[in-house]
C-alpha cells in the first residue's frame, strides 16, 4: 500500500537533457557547451589560487569553530559584499538604509527576496526579461509572484530589442518588481549600453517600479568589477529603492559553495531595520542560517589587501580567456565564408551567446558533430578552447550554407 507510488514523473529539464546527451555520447571529440560552469583552455574546472590559499589559511586557524552562525549570515561578508556591489563609499552604506543577508548563491538569495516581496509587495507581479535564466519563472512563481515577461531580445539583430523593453515596462503597473540582470545577460550575452540603463532608469524610477538586480556575473562579464557593477550603481546612486542577488558562483569559482548575497536598498535605516527583521522572518523556517564556509572563503579574501588584488587578477583572466574566444570563434568563421553576420559573436558580453542557430541546426550539431549546446542555441563560451574553436566553426559553417 504505497501512498508515494502516484507521484507522477516530473517533466524533463531542457538543459539537463542536452547534458545527459553529451555524457552518453561515447565520441572521444565530444564537446559540452551547454553548461554554465568556466573551464580552463585544457577544459577542465578551475579552482582559483586565491581560493586555495584562503581555504588553507581557513584551516589553519585553530580558534575557528563550527557553531551556528547569526540568521543573517557571517556578518563581515555581509559588510564586504555590500561594498563589493555598491562601491566603497556608497552614501546608502552610510545612512544605514542598505541591508545585506548572506543566502545560498545567486539562487538562495532570488528565492528568499522574492518571498519577501511575495508577502510584502501588493502589487505581487514581476516582469523578467524574454528570453532569461530558465530558473528566474520558477524561482519567482514558487515564492508567489506572478510572472510575466518584458521584451528583451532581438533576434534579427540578435542585439537588444530596446524600444520593446521601454515599451513593455512602460505599461506595468507601478510597484510591480523588473528583474534586471546586471551584466552578461543570460542567455542572450546581450546588455544595454550605460546611456540605455540611464533610459531604462528614469523609466523604471518615474513608473514607480522595484528593481530587483541578479548579479550573478560580476567582474565576469567585463573584467573589472566595478565596471560589471555600474548599472546597479547608477540605480542606487538616485537614492531609490531596488534589491540585489549577488553570487559568487561565477567570480570566485564558488558554484558548489552556495554563496552569495541579497542586498536591499532601503528609503531609510528605519525602513532597512524593518525590512530586515521581515526577511529574517523568510529565512528562520527555510534553512534556519546559512552555511560558513563559503562566506569565510570569501571574507578572508576580501578583507585582505594582497590576496583581494590577486583576485582582480585570476578574475580578469577568466573573463580575457571568454572574450578571446569570441574573438577567435568569429575569425574562424570568417575565415571560412560561413554567410550571415556573426559579429553578434564579439558584440555579445559574458559567459553566454544566442548563436542564432535554430533548434534544428542545434541537433543536427550535436548529432553530426558532438558538439552540444542548449536548444536555444545558446553556447557558454568558457566552455571553448583554442582547440576546439574550430570544431564549431566546422560545425556552424556546414549546418548554416
Ligand atoms: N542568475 C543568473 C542569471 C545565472 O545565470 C545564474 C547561474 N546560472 C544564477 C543566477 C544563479 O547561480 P548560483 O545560484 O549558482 O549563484
Amino acid at each position: 500500500n504505497s501512498i508515494l507510488s502516484s507521484v507522477l514523473p516530473a517533466p524533463k529539464d531542457p538543459v539537463l537533457s542536452v547534458i545527459f546527451a553529451c555524457r552518453d555520447d561515447p565520441s572521444p571529440v565530444k564537446l559540452n557547451l551547454s553548461a554554465g560552469t568556466y573551464r580552463t583552455e585544457e577544459g577542465k574546472p578551475l579552482v582559483l589560487d586565491v581560493v586555495r590559499r584562503a581555504e588553507q589559511q581557513l584551516a589553519n586557524d585553530l580558534s575557528r569553530d563550527k557553531e551556528y552562525l547569526p540568521l543573517n549570515g557571517l556578518p563581515e561578508f555581509n559588510k564586504l559584499s555590500t561594498k563589493l556591489i555598491l562601491g566603497d563609499d556608497s552614501p546608502a552604506v552610510k545612512e544605514n538604509r542598505v541591508v545585506t543577508i548572506q543566502c545560498l548563491s545567486g539562487t538562495g538569495s532570488l528565492r528568499v527576496g522574492a518571498e519577501f516581496l511575495a508577502t510584502h509587495n501588493k502589487e505581487r507581479v514581476i516582469f523578467v526579461p524574454d528570453p532569461t535564466w530558465g530558473n528566474h519563472p520558477r524561482i519567482f512563481a514558487l515564492a508567489g509572484l506572478s510572472v510575466e515577461y518584458f521584451r528583451y531580445y532581438d533576434p534579427k539583430s540578435r542585439g537588444l530589442d530596446f524600444k520593446g523593453m521601454l515599451e513593455d515596462l512602460g505599461a506595468a503597473p507601478p510597484g510591480a518588481i523588473v528583474v534586471l540582470q546586471a551584466c552578461g545577460h543570460n542567455p542572450t550575452g546581450v546588455d544595454p549600453t550605460f546611456e540605455q540603463w540611464e533610459q531604462i532608469r528614469r523609466l523604471v524610477r518615474s513608473k514607480s517600479l522595484l528593481p530587483f538586480f541578479d548579479s550573478a556575473y560580476q567582474g565576469f562579464a567585463s573584467g573589472s568589477l566595478d565596471s560589471d557593477a555600474q548599472a546597479v550603481r547608477m540605480f542606487v546612486a538616485d537614492g531609490g529603492e531596488c534589491l540585489i542577488a549577488q553570487s559568487y558562483a561565477k567570480n570566485m569559482g564558488l558554484y558548489g559553495e552556495r554563496i552569495g548575497a541579497l542586498t536591499i536598498v532601503c528609503t531609510s535605516e528605519d525602513v532597512a531595520k524593518k525590512v530586515e527583521d521581515q526577511v529574517l522572518l523568510v529565512v528562520r523556517p527555510m534553512y534556519l542560517t546559512p552555511p560558513i564556509h563559503g562566506a569565510s572563503i570569501v571574507a578572508t579574501i576580501l578583507k585582505n589587501s594582497d590576496m583581494y588584488n590577486d583576485w582582480t587578477i585570476e578574475l580578469k583572466g577568466m573573463a580575457e580567456r571568454i572574450i578571446s574566444m569570441r574573438q577567435q570563434l568569429y575569425e574562424a568563421i570568417q575565415a571560412r565564408g560561413t554567410p550571415g553576420d556573426w559579429s553578434h559573436i564579439i558584440k555579445h558580453i559574458g559567459m553566454f551567446t544566442f548563436t542564432g542557430l535554430s533548434e534544428e541546426q542545434v541537433h543536427l550539431i550535436a548529432k553530426e558533430y558532438h558538439i552540444y549546446m542548449t536548444y536555444d542555441g545558446r553556447i557558454s563560451m568558457a566552455s571553448l578552447s583554442s582547440k576546439t574553436v574550430p570544431q564549431l566553426a566546422d560545425a556552424i559553417h556546414a549546418v548554416v550554407t
